[in-house]
């Protein structure tokens, strides 16, 4: 049977657009639907704009800094809507390459909101494509828990676009996400509050990492409420928002921001039509060839719930295109090492396991830590210190896990990752000689383990 498309992508975000380019490239012909904006989430309200609004936060310290150098900037101020119009600039920059990229590979690229109609039917703009395969890739979305006046509140798709930067902000999350933005608001100069129902923030970092950086916005004088919640958001004649917390205290602010959790993107996508079965936390279900339970139809990225990050979706969609047609090329993705960055102020950069992880898996474990003020600040009275730790293996020496806390930490771990991921043990780190006066020679002249 002659089907329109070899694979029809639905969803022209990290995962989608990469599968959709090389499936074309390989000699697939390809349709790829988009309903919101090109490149997705990462480039239009992710990993893009945030990265940009967190060096602007950045320049805060900068200022101060310059101070010790010997430099005079007077008292500098900052305009958000310039922020916002030069970022919303950038992002359009880098929709137009998505265009150009995507037609350019030969992929039909069709706006607007695709749905499933059958296991190898889509209907967009009151059209009907057959394809061979279809190819969910439409990504996640926000979600604010149900309190009363939940409509009040916003999440991280309308931070993007304020337009105005709240003089105070509440940031609900322990998660990467909140912490990032937490240190987007702070650094701009919101008075930031920081709200997570658990002990400490991001479960499922080390423990040094997680207390480390608890300690240095606490010196960046950012208001930290762990075991705490909202019970309910209530608006006030003036416009400012009366938070009433479980406990039953109150709290003031003019913005609340819920970063807490995002769910699989599958609304009005017509899965009622086919067998495509979801997990219990409503992902789609894949096997490893991220096959779908309907054979004809396939699923990559955060849809699946693994791990949500664009290199990710990146690599899936890129061993699906070449499974599917370039099948000498192809290779699984392999999910072990990945490394990753959180953009707080100060930045974590990890790979491999946590301390906690290691012990938990059985290893015998030894760990390197270091402390210290980074030199760029020996200068000025910030008194910010750099984490750096080494988990290693005491019975074959490989080094497990790498975690920073300090400035460029994900450029320096990106780099420590190939280390990782090519079995490196502790003495081919000490083996190797540092790079001098930098930060990142730490990680090679760590000698005496800590007794724990
Ligand atoms: C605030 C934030 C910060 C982040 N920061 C980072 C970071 O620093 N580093 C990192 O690696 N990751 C980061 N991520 C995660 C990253 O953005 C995602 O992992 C990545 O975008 C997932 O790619 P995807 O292809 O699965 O989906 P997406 O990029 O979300 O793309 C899905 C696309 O499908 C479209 N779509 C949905 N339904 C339909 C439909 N029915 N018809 C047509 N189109 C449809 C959507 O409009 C969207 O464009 C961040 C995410 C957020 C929210």
């Amino acid at each position: 049977m002659a089907y329109d498309f070899d694979l029809f992508v639905i969803g022209a975000g990290s995962g989608g657009v990469r599968a959709a380019r090389f499936a074309a490239r390989f000699g697939a012909k390809v349709a790829v639907a988009e309903s919101r904006y090109l490149g997705g989430t990462c480039v239009n309200v992710g990993c893009v704009p945030k990265k940009l609004m967190v060096y602007s936060a950045h320049f805060s310290e900068d200022f101060e800094h310059a101070k010790g150098f010997g430099w005079s900037v007077g008292k500098p101020g900052f305009d958000w809507s310039t922020l916002i119009a030069n970022k919303d600039r950038e992002i359009n920059r880098l929709n137009g390459i998505y265009r150009k990229l995507l037609v350019d590979s030969g992929v039909t690229l069709l706006e607007g909101h695709a749905k499933i109609v059958g296991a190898q039917k889509v209907e967009i703009n009151g059209h009907t494509y057959s394809a061979e395969r279809i190819l969910i890739a439409t990504g996640g979305w926000p979600q604010i828990p149900d309190v009363p006046g939940r409509e009040h509140a916003i999440s991280s798709n309308e931070a993007f676009f304020l337009k105005e930067l709240p003089k105070r902000i509440v940031v609900v999350g322990g998660g990467y996400i909140a912490v990032e933005f937490a240190s987007i608001f702070n650094g701009l100069g919101a008075d930031t509050t920081l709200v997570y129902r658990g002990e400490l923030f991001l479960r499922g970092f080390d423990g040094s990492v997680r207390k480390h950086l608890h300690e240095e916005l606490l010196k960046r004088h950012m208001g930290i409420r762990f075991n705490s919640d909202i019970s309910r958001i209530d608006k006030q004649s003036d416009g400012s928002l009366l938070l009433t917390m479980k406990g039953g205290e109150a709290l003031e602010t003019d913005c609340v921001f819920y970063a807490t959790g995002r769910r699989p993107m599958l609304d009005n996508l017509g899965l009622e039509s086919v067998d495509v079965k979801l997990d219990k936390h409503g992902y789609i279900e894949v096997d490893k060839h991220y096959q779908s339970s309907e054979p004809s139809i396939l699923a990559i990225g955060d849809v699946i719930g693994g791990v949500q990050l664009t290199p990710v979706a990146l690599a899936e969609g890129m061993a699906l295109a070449r499974r599917l047609f370039k099948p000498e090329q192809y290779r699984p993705v392999d999910y072990n090492h990945i490394p990753t960055a959180v953009f707080s102020l100060p930045n974590i950069g990890t790979v491999g396991l946590t301390e906690e992880a290691a012990i938990e898996a059985g290893h015998e474990v030894q760990i390197f830590e270091s402390r210290f003020r980074p030199m760029k600040l020996t200068l000025t009275d910030d008194q910010e210190r750099t984490l750096m730790k080494l988990v290693v293996d005491a019975k074959t020496d490989r080094v497990l896990g790498c975690h920073m806390v300090g400035p460029d930490a994900g450029e320096i771990v990106q780099s420590l990752a190939i280390a990782i991921k090519a079995g490196a043990t502790k003495q081919v780190f000490d083996d190797t000689i540092g790079v001098h006066p930098t930060a990142a020679e730490e990680f090679v002249t760590m000698r005496t383990p800590v007794q724990r």
